[in-house]
């Protein structure tokens, strides 16, 4: 199996055997528990991820097959999953870390995952260092005893900054530290951390891996058993349990995930190319263009660069705002990864909490847009761009 393609592993689910056939697709067991004939069975089941059913908080079937997908994609050894993205890395990050650690986290975060280290730091004792995502000099200078912890995203939000997981993930395992990846934005299809050394991959299955904004899930998934055992046995009680409707949606999403994939980075391509051009554009913000500071690391890292991307008006906050009220085609919405393309303006919504100098750190604009592009055709996208860019 460790041989397939994304685009084969992604259609041929793993699916339990009833007697003497299997189902095509993975059912939707929609129950909160499981009947025992034999109590052994019963107890073996309580204490581990891989036995037997016993109640939906441990585990259910329709979610195990999505676990036992999600691993096959990124190459680990098992996964959590969680009722959302934040709830996969709340668990993992209340799974493995103590007061007194220390934790090194890339500076560009995701909004809701800064805030749990900012809860980390302040109510639960744990010192958070902040380095930039491509600097593994700095990463090594901020390295502790006590360090536990080390956090990256493949692709930061909205600016589109690229990890040096190689570099990265190399000193943390120099130094004993656990690398923690958020692979978001990038899915199994363009990037797999743990081949780069990472030891825990995380999920917000909101976005690309379901793919239809019709559904929150996320998932942790391990190179290693120990620290599989150890965060499943968290998640137990912490309760952030996946939904076996959400799995089930999911896993049907997954199957076409490299297809959309694909589509999502022609698409982002298209737009961001012909955006550069546009004089009432200051400046496009997508790992793949020569002009974006992450360039060179992306396309050695990368077979693509992904369908997010953000750009800066001419004319700042008035001709941000003039722009998402002008769009047709494209939504005026949070999320991405589905197949619509959404924008959003991060000023005034995702990146409201900012104060003026953090945005300006962050370097967003005030008239940055960030865009989550869909599978539309291309050309009808950029119709609508450019009309709203013309008002
Ligand atoms: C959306 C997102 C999350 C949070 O996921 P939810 O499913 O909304 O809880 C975490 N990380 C990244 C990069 C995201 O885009």
């Amino acid at each position: 199996m460790s041989s397939l393609h994304p685009e084969t592993r992604a259609v041929h689910l793993p699916n339990p055997p009833l007697n003497g056939s299997t189902p095509i697709a993975v059912p939707l067991y929609q129950t909160s528990g499981f009947v025992f004939d034999d109590p052994a069975v019963f107890a073996d089941g309580m204490g581990r991820p891989d036995g037997a059913f016993v109640y939906g908080r441990l585990s259910n079937p329709t979610v195990r097959a999505l676990e036992e997908a999600v691993a096959g994609l990124e190459g680990g050894v098992g996964a959590v999953a969680a009722g959302s993205g934040m709830g996969a890395i709340n668990t993992v990050l209340f799974g493995l870390l103590q007061p007194g650690d220390h934790v090194i986290a890339q500076t560009a975060l995701y909004g809701g995952t800064a805030a749990s280290f900012s809860d980390l730091q302040e109510r639960f004792g744990v010192s958070v260092t902040y380095v930039p995502q491509d600097d593994p000099a700095a990463a090594r200078e901020a390295i502790r005893p006590e360090t536990k912890l080390l956090y990256l995203e493949t692709i930061a939000n909205p600016m589109t900054q690229v990890a040096d997981l190689p570099g990265m993930c190399a000193v943390a395992r120099e130094a004993g530290v656990t690398t923690v990846v958020d692979n978001t934005f990038a899915s199994p299809v363009l990037c797999r951390p743990l081949e780069h050394g990472a030891d825990v991959v995380v999920h917000s299955m909101t976005k690309y891996l379901s793919g239809h904004s019709d559904v929150l899930g996320g998932i942790a998934v391990f190179a290693d058993d120990a620290a599989h055992r150890e965060v499943w046995s968290y998640a137990t009680k912490l309760g952030a349990t996946l939904d076996p409707f959400a799995a089930w949606l999911t896993l049907r999403g997954m199957q076409t995930l490299p297809l959309r994939m694909a589509r999502h980075c022609d698409n982002t391509r298209s737009l961001a190319t012909r955006l550069a051009e546009h004089p009432a554009v200051a400046a496009v913000h997508w790992p793949g263009l020569p002009s974006h500071p992450s360039y060179e690391l992306a396309a050695k890292l990368l077979p693509d660069f992904g369908g997010v991307f953000s750009f800066d008006l001419v004319g700042g906050r008035a001709a941000g705002e003039r722009f998402m009220s002008s769009v047709r085609l494209a939504l005026l919405a949070p999320s991405l990864g589905g197949v619509e393309t959404l924008i959003l303006h991060p000023a005034t919504t995702s990146h409201r909490s900012l104060t003026a100098h953090e945005l300006q750190r962050a370097g967003i604009g005030e008239g940055t847009v960030r865009v989550a592009v869909g599978i539309e055709h291309p050309d009808d996208l950029w119709a609508d761009f450019a009309q709203a860019l013309d008002a």
